[in-house]
C-alpha cells in the first residue's frame, strides 16, 4: 500500500479537479491519500465518490513564516468540520487578500490599470497570488511574458515582492492540533537552509507542538530521506511522505511516486 499525504487540486494551485485526483490516486495503487491544498479545504466538498481501495484523510497546507522565511506546515487527518480549521482558513484568506491589495497598489503606481480586479478575475478560488498578477500583466499588454513580469516587478527583491503576514508557526500548529490533526513540517529540502538552520527550524517546530517531518517528498533527492529521518528521530517526530503533486507531467512530483520511508521508522499514520 502506498501513502501520498501531500497533493494539490484545482481548489488551490493544482491542475486536477478533486475527484480526478482521487480517481488518479486509486489508479496508482495509493491506499492512503490526503489532499493538502494551500490554505483551503474546499476540494473535499467536490468529491462525490471515494473508491473502496482508498482511505482519504482530511488535509491542508498552511503557510507561515519563521525567521523571515516562508515555511509550509501540512495538517493531516484533520476534522474538516472543526471550528479551528475554519478559523485558520479565514485568517489565512485575510492575510492573502491584504498581500494582494499591497501588490496591486505597487503595480498601480507603475501604471497598470485595475490590477486587483484583473488578477482576481484570473484566480478561480479568489486566492490571488503573484502568478495571477503576472498573467494579468501579460493579458493587458503591460509586459510580454510572465517571466518578464517577475523579472521586472514581482520577483525576489522587486517592488511587487510583498511578504505575506502569515500567522505564526505556533498559531498554525495550534489550529491543526485543535482540529484533531497532526502537524507536519513540509518538504524540508525546499527552504534552501543550511544544515544548522534546518536543525534550528525543526527544533522550533517540535517545541511549538509540531508532530511529524515530511521525510520523503517528491521534490527532493531520494538520498536526503535518510538525513531527514535522522533529524526526525533527534527531535522526536514521526515521519510523513508525499509527492507534492500539482499537475500531471511534473517530473519531480508524480502522484504516489517517490521513495519509501526509511525502514523501521514511525510513520505519521500509526496513531490515526
Ligand atoms: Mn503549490
Ligand atoms: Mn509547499
Ligand atoms: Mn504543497
Amino acid at each position: 500500500m502506498y501513502a501520498d499525504l501531500h497533493t494539490h487540486t484545482r481548489a488551490s494551485d493544482g491542475a486536477l479537479m478533486p475527484q480526478q485526483l482521487v480517481d488518479a490516486a486509486a489508479n496508482c495503487d495509493i491506499g492512503l491519500l490526503a489532499i493538502t491544498d494551500h490554505d483551503t479545504i474546499a476540494g473535499y466538498e467536490q468529491i462525490t465518490v471515494v473508491p473502496e481501495s482508498l482511505h482519504l484523510v482530511g488535509g491542508i497546507e498552511l503557510s507561515t513564516s519563521w525567521q523571515g522565511i516562508g515555511i509550509h506546515i501540512v495538517g493531516l487527518n484533520i476534522d474538516l468540520a472543526s471550528d479551528a480549521i475554519l478559523d485558520a482558513i479565514a485568517c489565512q484568506g485575510q492575510a492573502r487578500r491584504q498581500r494582494a491589495e499591497k501588490i496591486a497598489a505597487v503595480l498601480e503606481r507603475f501604471g497598470l490599470e485595475c490590477p486587483l480586479q484583473g488578477a482576481q478575475g484570473l484566480a478561480s478560488d479568489g486566492n490571488v497570488g503573484r502568478p495571477h498578477f503576472a498573467r494579468y500583466m501579460v493579458d493587458s499588454g503591460f509586459v510580454r511574458s510572465e517571466s518578464e513580469a517577475f523579472r521586472k516587478y514581482l520577483g525576489a527583491g522587486k517592488p511587487g515582492d510583498i511578504k505575506n503576514c502569515w500567522a505564526s508557526l505556533e498559531a498554525v500548529i495550534d489550529w491543526i492540533r485543535s482540529s484533531s490533526g497532526t502537524a507536519v513540517l513540509a518538504h524540508p529540502a525546499k527552504y534552501g537552509l543550511t544544515r544548522s538552520r534546518l536543525h534550528n527550524l525543526v527544533a522550533a517546530f517540535a517545541s511549538a507542538g509540531g508532530q511529524a517531518l515530511e521525510v520523503v517528498s517528491g521534490s527532493q533527492l531520494p538520498a536526503q530521506a535518510r538525513d531527514f529521518a535522522n533529524l526526525a528521530i533527534t527531535h522526536g517526530l514521526s515521519m510523513s511522505c508525499g509527492s507534492d503533486f500539482h499537475q500531471p507531467g511534473q517530473p519531480w512530483a508524480r502522484l504516489g511516486h517517490f521513495g519509501a520511508l526509511p525502514a523501521g521508522m514511525r510513520a505519521v499514520w500509526e496513531n490515526w
